[in-house]
């Protein structure tokens, strides 16, 4: 039996849902939208419902965005014959900040990860290589994560792709192994991608 009424309960099992979200703070959480004035939780419901109306997948690089293509994809100052290849739609962020890379992305979704039963097929590969059919992309640069899965994955497209005759590159190791892009200083990533070595 809880000792939260079912309404309250709901809120926080809703809550304990989202990453990196205990019990604990979840009821915090809970308890805090409980005080909000009816104003301010219409407006931080109607900020999620609007997110996710609005936001879609680009259908070139399948970063997230109000507008398809995304603004990186419909730039005609940048390079769309390089590929930076991440795991993650942050990524882009965080090889944004470095202000260096000029060209364009292809987000993946994931990682190979056998172990956790992920496949090719269970990330956005077929669209890469898809995306490399019309012969305009020169180099493919391989900026997943420097982890177990994240090297795996870039194994996999590089032997993939190499055939093709485009030049596959994976970024130094700049970044800490078992580290995140997401978290790699701006100078860090900008001299993973500058020693960055063909595959
Ligand atoms: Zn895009």
């Amino acid at each position: 039996m809880s000792i939260y009424s079912p309404s309250i309960e709901k809120l926080i099992e809703s809550f304990e849902k989202l990453p990196s979200i205990g019990h604990k703070t979840a009821a915090r959480l809970a308890f805090y939208m409980l005080d909000l004035s009816e104003q301010e939780s219409n407006e931080f419901i109607e900020s999620i419902i609007n997110a996710k109306k609005n936001l879609k997948y680009c259908s070139k690089c399948y970063n997230i965005s109000d507008s398809d293509p995304c603004p990186i994809c419909n730039n005609p100052k940048r390079d769309s014959s390089i590929i930076c290849v991440v795991e993650d739609v942050r990524d882009i962020i965080a090889m944004e900040r470095t202000h260096e890379y000029k060209g364009v992305y292809h987000v993946l979704h994931g990682s190979i990860s056998p172990m956790n039963g992920i496949g090719p097929e269970d990330i956005k590969l077929k669209e890469l290589i898809s995306r490399l059919s019309d012969n305009t992309v020169k180099e493919l640069i391989l900026a997943t994560n420097p982890r177990v899965e994240g090297e795996a994955t870039a194994m996999y497209i590089s032997k993939l792709v190499k055939p093709m005759g485009i030049k596959v590159t994976r970024i130094a190791h700049g970044i800490p192994v078992g580290g995140d892009l997401e978290y790699t200083d701006e100078i860090t990533l900008s001299k993973a991608l500058e020693g960055r070595r063909e595959m």
